[in-house]
This record gives C-alpha cells, sequence and structure tokens, in this order.
C-alpha cells in the first residue's frame, strides 16, 4: 500500500490499528442506518439469513427509511413465525449502525458494487483524522470479509490553521475565506498555494502567505510570455532544430528541461505536490531567468531572423513553453489555457493536451556534466562581477572585461563547452589565460580559477548592448560594432540601404 507522506502515514495507521480494542458497532441514536434485528415476545434475538435478506431486499427497494417507516411484521418475510412468540408478535431493534461501519463498508456498497469502479480502490483521499475514523475502519472491514486492504493508496490531507497555529474559528475571527481571496487575487493563487504547501500535515495560513505566492505566480507567468514573446515568430513545424543540430547551451537546456519534467511528473503520481512547487521555482529562477533566458535575449534578439543559431534556441524556448504549461494544468487551467492560445499545438486545449513525454539523447550525461562545470566556472566570475559592482567598477555585468585564469583542466572543460563562453557570461570581454598568470590583485576560486574584472574600453553597441572598441568602424552603420555591422549588412541589406533605424 502506498501513502502520500509514506512512512508517517502508515506507521499512524498501523498504530491505530495496532492500539484498537473492540468495536461496538451500535449506537443509540433516532436515525441512521438500521441494525436488522427483531426480538420475539420471550425476548429472543432474530437475526436469521432469511430475515437479513429479506430486510436487505426491502432497502435496496425503499431505502432504509424503511425500517423506521413499517412495523415488525411488514419487515419480516410473509407468514414468518418464531417458537418465541406464540402469539405472532414481534419488535424490532432501534439501535442504528456506528457510522464508521455505514462509510467504512463502502468499498462492498460502493466499489464492488458498480461496474465503472474497481474493488481494490486506487485511492482513498480523506483529512488527516481519518486515520482513526474511515481508513481505519475500511481497512478491517475488508480485510475481515476479502482478506485484503480496500484501497491500493491513502492520501491524507491536513487542516488549515490560522498563521498562529490556532484552529479557524468564527468566534476567533481568524477563518480565511477563500472565496475573499479569490476575489481579491485569482482562484490561481489558491491552488498555487495548496501546491506551495506541506499538505500532510496540519498547514498555517496567512493572508500573507497569498502575497507571496501571488509573486511566484507572477514569476512564471512573466517566464511563460518572454518565451511566447521570443518564438512568436517560431513555427516548430518548419523552423525546429533537431536535438543533434543545436548548439551545445540549447542542448543542455534541454536535457535540463527534460529532467525537470520526469521530476515533476514524479511527483505528480507520489502526490508530492510540495515538491512540484519547489522545483517549479527553482527552474523558473535558476535555471531559466538567471541563466538561459537572460543569455537568449543576446541570441534571439541579435542573430539573423532565420540563423541556425537563433532558431536553435526558439527550439527550446518553445519546448519549454509548451512543457510548462502541460506540466502545471492541473494546477493553474485558466493560466495554461489562456497560454496554450498562443502555443502552436494541435489539441485545441491545454486540458485535452497529454502531459509530456521524458527524452533521452545521445551523450546527454557528457553534455550535462559539461555544463555543470560550466556552472563552477560561472559562479566564480558572476561573484567577481558582483564585487566590481560593488567596487563601482562597473553596472551591469555586461560593461566588464573578464580575465580569466583557468588551470589546463579548466580549460579542457571549457574548450569542450564547444560554445561561446564570453556570451554564455553574458560579458562585453572575455580572455581565457592559463592559472599561473593570475596577477596578485585576481580572486581565486577553488585553486583552478582566477578571474579579474575590468570596465570593458570602447562604446555600447546599441543592437547587441556589448561594449566594443570597434563601435563605429563600419561608414554606413556607424553606431553598430563590426560583427553586428556585418550580420545587418549579410541579412538585412534593406536595413543597410534606408540606413539604419
Ligand atoms: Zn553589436
Amino acid at each position: 500500500m502506498k501513502f502520500n507522506s509514506s512512512e508517517w502515514g502508515q506507521k499512524r495507521l498501523h498504530n491505530m490499528i495496532r492500539d484498537r480494542g473492540d468495536w461496538v458497532i451500535s449506537r443509540q441514536r433516532v436515525w441512521g442506518v438500521p441494525l436488522p434485528i427483531f426480538y420475539a415476545e420471550d425476548g429472543e434475538a432474530i437475526m436469521t439469513k432469511e430475515t437479513i435478506d429479506h430486510v436487505a431486499k426491502l432497502v435496496e427497494e425503499h431505502g432504509s427509511n424503511v425500517w423506521f417507516q413499517r412495523e415488525a411484521k411488514d419487515l419480516l418475510p410473509e407468514g414468518f413465525t418464531s417458537e418465541h412468540s406464540p402469539n405472532g408478535k414481534f419488535t424490532k431493534e432501534t439501535d442504528i449502525m456506528d457510522v464508521w461501519f455505514d462509510s467504512g463498508s463502502s468499498h462492498q456498497g460502493v466499489c464492488a458494487e458498480r461496474d465503472y469502479l474497481t474493488y481494490p480502490a486506487d485511492l482513498y483521499l480523506e483529512g488527516s483524522d481519518q486515520y482513526r475514523g474511515w481508513f481505519n475502519s475500511s481497512l478491517i472491514t475488508s480485510v475481515a470479509y476479502a482478506g485484503h486492504a480496500p484501497y491500493k493508496q491513502i492520501v491524507s490531507q491536513g487542516f488549515t490553521l490560522d498563521g498562529e497555529g490556532r484552529k479557524m474559528s468564527k468566534s476567533l475571527g481568524n477563518t480565511i475565506v477563500p472565496s475573499e481571496v479569490i476575489d481579491k487575487m485569482g482562484a490561481e493563487i489558491i491552488r498555487l498555494w495548496v501546491l506551495s504547501v506541506d499538505t500532510s500535515a496540519d498547514v498555517r495560513v496567512s493572508m500573507g502567505s497569498f502575497q507571496q505566492i501571488s509573486e511566484s505566480y507572477r514569476k512564471f507567468r512573466n517566464t511563460v510570455r518572454f518565451l511566447l514573446a521570443n518564438t512568436s515568430d517560431f513555427d516548430p513545424n518548419t523552423d525546429a532544430v533537431a536535438y543533434e543540430d543545436m548548439e551545445s547551451v540549447d542542448k543542455y537546456m534541454t536535457i535540463l528541461v527534460n529532467r525537470f519534467t520526469k521530476e515533476i511528473l514524479d511527483a505528480y503520481a507520489n502526490y508530492e505536490f510540495m515538491d512540484i512547487y519547489k522545483k517549479l521555482i527553482n527552474f523558473l529562477t535558476t535555471d531559466l531567468s538567471a541563466f538561459y533566458l537572460d543569455m537568449a535575449k543576446d541570441i534571439v534578439y541579435i542573430e539573423a531572423e532565420n540563423s541556425k543559431k537563433r532558431r536553435s534556441m526558439q527550439t527550446v524556448l518553445y519546448d519549454v513553453a509548451v512543457r510548462l504549461t502541460k506540466l502545471m494544468t492541473p494546477v493553474l487551467p485558466h493560466t495554461t489555457e489562456e497560454v496554450w492560445a498562443y502555443l502552436k499545438e494541435d489539441e485545441d486545449y491545454a486540458q485535452l493536451s497529454e502531459m509530456p513525454e521524458v527524452n533521452h539523447f545521445n551523450n546527454e550525461e557528457k553534455v550535462f556534466e559539461n555544463w555543470t562545470k560550466f556552472m563552477r566556472v560561472r559562479s566564480s566570475v558572476l561573484k567577481s562581477l558582483e564585487m566590481a559592482r560593488n567596487d563601482k567598477l562597473i553596472g551591469k555585468s555586461f560593461e566588464a572585461h573578464v580575465d580569466l585564469y583557468v588551470t589546463d583542466e579548466v580549460k579542457a572543460d571549457l574548450d569542450s563547452l564547444d560554445t561561446n563562453v564570453r556570451q554564455a557570461l553574458i560579458v562585453s570581454a572575455l580572455d581565457v589565460h592559463s592559472f599561473e598568470e593570475a596577477p596578485e590583485n585576481a580572486n581565486v576560486y577553488d585553486n583552478e580559477i582566477a578571474v579579474t574584472v575590468e570596465h570593458a574600453v570602447g562604446d555600447v553597441c546599441p543592437r547587441c548592448r556589448m561594449i566594443k572598441e570597434d563601435v563605429g568602424s563600419d561608414e554606413q552603420l556607424p553606431q553598430l560594432c563590426a560583427s553586428c555591422a556585418k550580420l545587418v549588412r549579410e541579412n538585412y541589406p534593406e536595413a543597410v540601404a534606408e540606413g539604419l533605424e
């Protein structure tokens, strides 16, 4: 059997069953599911297969209220007699069945009875108080009756408490009405909040929690908007670049997004919703926003429209947009449906699409390893850039000229990336030297990487936003740096003729 909070839930149910005493299944209430017992004139209880089957048939035809509506003689089989009732008089039991027995036998009354349901059920889902209640009584009745549990999995959820951990109540005035949050921030925020907390235990919630979540929501929305904006001229059917032909960094991102896909699908399968939230935010923030999308700007805006380098990146951006949309559809159905209208997929609705597949690629371990190593170099450079910014040496990172001093091993790692390292670091200039040449003022990391940062020399090229010494070297396109001028001349001759606007 599988539990969402697996070990904890299993232990809890185990202990509840172990410590459970006798179960009195009758209750003294005026109404409920009757106990089909009759009494003869001398007090003898009558409970035979014949009488029970007859009552069961009446209940099937008229509902359980029939027990309360009819006299005892009208609930017994026609012509029923007993030696204990010489005058033919009978009375009926007035106690009812314990409600936990009712719900605890629903696996027979509901699951086993209906063609479209299965017994054992795939899943029992309820509040965490049901380890004592429904999960418990169902297990006992099913094991007694069939020798196995009535469910394959249990998922339990905690209760919501206020920000101080107190139970919510009207008299305390500490309740949060979901409809008010919905009016203020939208229903997606509530769902995203539920995703973000550990619902296997009780959960604290305050209006502040929703504020925080709405920022995460905005992060998702803005990321997808960026992906859509940068693929608006991309047709996945005609412009997509195959993995083998992609730029190195695009391969890396493709591998990452497939691994991310697997992690999210696994988390859904295991009901680990909080994990989905954490992984989503980390992917949006670290892998996309702080790295790939930052770099993407320099390629999607600058490279020629139909160049392979640009199409390679757009292939990934589009794939990421589709995957994020599909993966988040169960939680953010309105937002993802809105996004879907801009994607160029065959299905009409995100709701009708399948979850994305997890793909694997030739050599993916190696590519992943190379870029993981690059990320270490990058984090060293980022630290040095941060220091340079604090020293007012540079403003934005791309104003920097970075000198990198690395060991032969790190140099080989960088070469194996097969990428423009300067572009991947988003700086105006980069020179790579051997580690031994590092000057005294360099920042040294792990005894294998040293970094110095200066303000790049030259002027800002308005097209690629880098600072280059050769800005103005082209007579016809004097605003641009030499490489932008060359690219524009080759790809957009009409712009050159008109004088670049
Ligand atoms: Zn330029």
